[in-house]
């Protein structure tokens, strides 16, 4: 007899989501799951190209195949059986979630909210499930938290790699790893070990700094920036951090973004763990990270981790929405001097999925003549660890391709590139040979400008 399909995510958010009209055609199994893929009544919004819709494969191919709407409509036709009894190893669903690149594009623009990177999470966890087994290379991409600390041992094969082409074509057939694809380089330090235990004196305005796996082991200066610039504004920083002999803290996104929930929730645990006592006496929590720091508000409700949720989601902020809104309630304080020039400003998906471009574009408005351009693009087409597998390596660079390079390279090269993500600034750096900055490090470069 078939199993009934046990979710791995909490989607009882989506029992009551909706009523009457708002779902269409629920599909037999999956109960709050087929519920949230129902959301989608097929009004093809999402396939609009008199606008510029987020949805990056869509965008690409103006193809229905690849498009919400029927990544959608193929999972509720796996859930109604139409695929077999194993249909989350089938090759429909395979094919239909082929190109979302979990951008979340989906969930701010559908007029129904639906949110195909949830859903295409799920759909991974049940494929694993089924098939017994998780592929290396997935497994690789999603344990880093667990061996970020040892990534600088291997910058230099990452460098003899990328002048030996045997090498990376030799990695390519044995872990799907592009071959074209530059691999990230650790700093030689990371962040944490040496971040500061501060003692708040009297008075003081209290955040806390969410330092995620990428800020600590890759780019630890944007950490610092970020310390930088709030200890400037005034406050007092306080890290997260881990319980005696644990290794550093994640949010858990690696797992989350491949389907490893059981993972992804007790990374999420050990973080809520340590930043509780700070969102209890009504501290921020500022992250860096965009797709890092928004776990908090979003995929952290899915992982079942109970009441604090809510009180951590509320605390979450990326630096830009602290920023604008200490400024909007007119307590910033920020010395930033004139830096004339030009910077053109890539969002990340999540950002954008999230409204907090507005408050990109106030917080360096705050910076005295520097001009700024948002390039109107939706994703770099690196989206995680998409841009590094071979088979996704082409329509990645096409998904880039398609607005943003072009975009930077007809700004010529005078100017400064900003992006917060880290996965936009990799795509850049192979795209166009240049490094964006991280708006933190911005910021610190207006408060040390000489200002004239
Ligand atoms: S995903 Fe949203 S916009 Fe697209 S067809 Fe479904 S309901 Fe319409
Ligand atoms: S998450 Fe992004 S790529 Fe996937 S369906 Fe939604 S808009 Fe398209």
């Amino acid at each position: 007899m078939k199993k009934p399909l046990d979710p791995k995510l909490d989607w009882s958010a989506y029992d009551s989501y909706g009523e009457g009209d708002a779902y269409a055609q629920i599909p037999a199994e999956g109960g709050a799951y087929g519920k949230a893929a129902s959301l989608c009544i097929g009004s093809r919004q999402c396939q609009r190209t008199d606008v510029g819709v987020m949805c990056p494969s869509f965008r690409l191919t103006h193809d229905d195949a690849h498009s919400t709407r029927h990544r959608a409509a193929t999972l509720k036709a796996a859930l109604n059986g139409e695929y077999g009894a194993q249909p989350f190893i089938g090759k429909e669903l395979a094919e239909a979630m082929e190109l979302c690149v979990a951008c979340k594009g989906c969930k701010r623009e559908c007029p129904n909210g639906v949110d195909m990177a949830m859903l295409r999470t799920e759909a991974l966890a049940q494929r694993w499930a089924a098939l017994g087994k998780i592929p290396l290379r997935e497994q690789l991409t999603a344990h880093l938290p667990l061996f970020a600390h040892h990534f600088k041992l291997f910058n230099w094969f990452g460098s003899l790699r990328s002048k030996v082409p045997l090498i990376a074509k030799l990695m390519q057939s044995w872990l799907g790893i592009a071959a074209k694809r530059s691999l990230p380089k650790a700093a030689p330090r990371d962040f944490m070990s040496s971040a500061p235990i501060i003692s708040p004196t009297e008075n003081a305005r209290e955040v806390v700094l969410l330092v995620d796996t990428f800020s600590n082991h890759f780019d630890p200066d944007i950490a610092q920036a970020a310390l930088e610039v709030l200890q400037a504004g005034g406050y007092t920083v306080h890290f997260a951090r881990p319980a005696q002999g644990e290794r550093a803290l994640c949010c858990g996104r690696t797992y989350f973004s491949n389907g490893m929930i059981d993972e992804a929730r007790a990374e999420a645990v050990r973080l809520v763990d340590a930043l509780w006592p700070f969102v209890e006496r009504g501290l921020p929590v500022i992250g860096l990270e965009p797709s890092c720091l928004l776990m908090l508000r979003d995929e952290y409700y899915m992982l079942d981790l109970g009441e604090r949720v809510a009180t951590v989601a509320k605390a979450a902020l990326l630096l830009e929405e602290f920023i604008a809104r200490e400024h909007d309630a007119k307590r910033l304080n920020l010395p930033l001097k004139a830096m004339s020039g030009q910077a053109l400003v890539h969002g990340h998906c999540h950002q954008k999925a999230f409204g907090a471009m507005k408050s990109m574009r106030k917080v360096l408005g705050l910076v005295p003549e520097l001009e700024v351009e948002f390039i109107e693009a939706s994703c770099c087409g690196m989206a995680g660890a998409f841009g590094m597998e071979a088979e996704h390596y082409d329509t990645s660079m096409q998904m880039a391709e398609l607005a943003l390079l072009p975009q930077i390279r007809a700004a010529g090269t005078n100017n400064m590139l900003i992006a917060n993500g880290t996965s936009c600034r990799h795509q850049i750096r192979d795209g166009v040979a240049r490094q964006p900055l991280h708006l933190a490090q911005v910021l610190r470069a207006a408060i040390n400008a000489s200002g004239d």
